[in-house]
């Protein structure tokens, strides 16, 4: 069966323009989330993985901006929305988690009542008895325990993972398409980490939702996600099934992202570095943006920027070294 696209994000550039220079934050982003997958977006600190997911949702504040290309959701474009029409998607169709749970919850406020106001913003008014069965329902769906006391309790009386959990419940409560989940297991201990990430996958299941998971964690892409795109520098440098990745990852960056990796199989006097570090966005190299950091650069790469190509049904890749088929 074809893929359907829910989101496809076209040569998306947003800029900050700060006292220092223009950070061009996002250089040329094409990107798509099909329906029904656990999409990953992976790179470094810096990135841009955050500015994607920001822009998506059209929360990028002044000096930032969205300078050029499109975002499509549902076929509609959504740099082209006011603001009005952009708050019926936000909440609504496209929800967002973020690393920090305690930053979104409202440490003063018991978490029922946190979960009544998002229900009764975005959805249908409740009366009190439907109200309370709606929320234990949203509590019990992930797997939260006695979520009786959990309505009555305050943020800061619930662990970490608790936490988090109660954010994607409550993201998840108005039914969105997509769910956007910004480094979610990044402030969590592995084995809370697994338990998210496992509810994340049986909310995609159960729910038919979209997820697009932003992460530095190639682990965490491992066991969760469907298709991948790894970003560095504010561009997209290559794409692929989660698997495909893995097994046969082709841009000197992914290579070297993956070569990072501590393995139990593998014994090493030093872990794999990357050389250099992440470029200024204010001047940002020419050509290939990681030619700077490249062990296989050639005296193209610092001319001309590599185009991405595609080079099998689900794997694209931007780098001089397979344009001509590799
Ligand atoms: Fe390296 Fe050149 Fe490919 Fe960039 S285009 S990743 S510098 S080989």
């Amino acid at each position: 069966m074809r893929e359907k696209p829910l989101l496809e994000i076209k040569g998306l550039k947003t800029y900050f323009y700060t006292y220092e220079g223009t950070v061009k934050a996002l250089h040329n982003v094409n990107i798509t989330i099909n329906e029904g997958e656990i999409f990953g977006l992976v790179g470094e600190t810096g990135c841009g993985k955050s500015v994607t997911a920001l822009s998506t949702m059209r929360l990028i504040e002044s000096p930032g901006k969205i300078v050029g290309g499109e975002i499509l959701f549902q076929g509609e474009d959504l740099t082209k929305l006011s603001e009005e029409e952009m708050q019926k998607i936000r909440g609504n169709k496209i929800s967002m988690i973020f690393q920090d749970p305690m930053a979104s919850l409202n440490p003063l406020m018991k978490i029922g009542k946190q979960i009544a106001e998002v229900l009764e913003v975005h959805q249908k008014h409740y009366d009190k008895n439907e109200l309370r069965q709606r929320i234990l329902n949203i509590l019990r769906m992930v797997r939260l325990p006695s979520p009786e006391r959990i309505m009555e309790s305050y943020p800061f009386e619930l662990s970490g993972g608790m936490r988090q959990r109660v954010m994607i419940a409550m993201m998840l409560s108005t039914n969105p398409k997509l769910l956007i989940a910004d480094e979610p297991t990044t402030a969590l201990d592995v084995t809370i980490q697994a338990q998210i990430l496992r509810i994340l996958k049986e909310m995609k299941e159960k729910l038919n939702i979209s997820i697009w998971l932003i992460t530095h964690d190639l682990g965490v892409v491992a066991e969760t996600c469907d298709r991948v795109c790894v970003m560095y520098a504010g561009n997209v440098v290559e794409c692929a099934d989660v698997v495909e990745i893995f097994k046969n990852p082709l841009h000197p960056y992914t290579k070297g992202l993956l070569k990072a990796i501590p393995s139990v199989n593998r014994r090493v006097e030093e872990l794999n570095t990357i050389p250099g570090s992440v470029p200024n966005l204010i001047n940002p190299p020419p050509g290939c943006r990681f030619h700077p950091r490249c062990s296989k650069r050639t005296e193209i790469c610092d001319k001309v920027e590599p185009k991405s190509i595609q080079v099998s049904e689900n794997h694209t890749v931007s780098c001089h070294l397979y344009s001509n088929g590799g």
